[in-house]
């Protein structure tokens, strides 16, 4: 009976390079029956490698805007001179039907989504210090010095915005940050707002139940 729980709505979001990426992407290979990874659309070009409607779907400003204005976000920001949101069709869709969705989205976007979704559950990843976050971002080598020390400006102004989070995850070890993201995602399939359905069939099951005693 308790099966039929509804999907939910994970938001991660941590200072780029954090390694938010690579947690999600290993939570989605190590589970996939039970996450759903949201696709977002971004103005921003394709990295090296990067492919259009796996890793992002990429636009240019005009299709963005035209999107705004037909509400198909379920929000967006501007990051760093670029616009990203978060498509609405995909995410509705995994929750019905019963998948944990995870949205891998920056600082304003997260808190306009928990604004709409009070039970979502957001995440903050974060680097133990300053000094790996920028080592980290000079090892991916897919940005200029100057694209990093706005990144690393970027993070300044983000770290404001954690106490906001439900968790965080200091990310020192992969395998321990997997562990603990996973876990904390669990724990929300069981909060009574994810279970709506089951409080109402367990109800009326005890009243069967006791009709067919009598
Ligand atoms: P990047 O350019 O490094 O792929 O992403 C830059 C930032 O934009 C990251 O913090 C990433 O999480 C965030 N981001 C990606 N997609 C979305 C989205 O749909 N909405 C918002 N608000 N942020 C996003």
């Amino acid at each position: 009976m308790w099966s039929k729980h509804k999907g939910t709505l994970t938001i991660i979001s941590g200072f780029s390079g954090a390694g938010k990426g690579t947690i999600v992407k290993r939570l989605v290979s190590d589970y996939p029956d039970v996450y759903a990874l949201s696709i977002s659309a971004t103005t921003r070009k394709p990295r090296k490698g990067e492919r259009h409607g796996i890793d992002y779907f990429f636009m240019e400003h005009d299709e963005f805007e035209s999107k705004i204005r037909e509400k198909e976000f379920i929000e967006y920001a501007q990051y760093v001179g670029n616009y990203y949101g978060t498509p609405k069709g995909y995410v509705y869709e995994k929750m019905d039907e019963g998948k944990d969705v995870i949205l891998e989205i920056e600082v304003q976007g997260a808190l306009n989504v928990k604004k709409q979704y009070p039970d979502s559950l957001l995440l903050f990843v974060t680097p133990p210090d300053a000094k790996t976050l920028h080592n980290r971002l000079i090892g991916r080598g897919t940005e200029t010095e100057d694209v990093i020390m706005d990144r690393m400006r970027r993070a300044t102004e983000e770290a404001d915005l954690i106490a906001n989070y439900d968790y965080i995850i200091v990310n020192d070890d992969l395998n321990d940050s997997v562990r603990f993201t996973h876990e904390l995602i669990n724990m929300q399939r069981y909060k009574t707002a994810n279970n709506n359905n089951f409080i109402i069939d367990i109800k009326n099951n005890l009243t069967d139940y006791l009709k067919g005693e009598k």
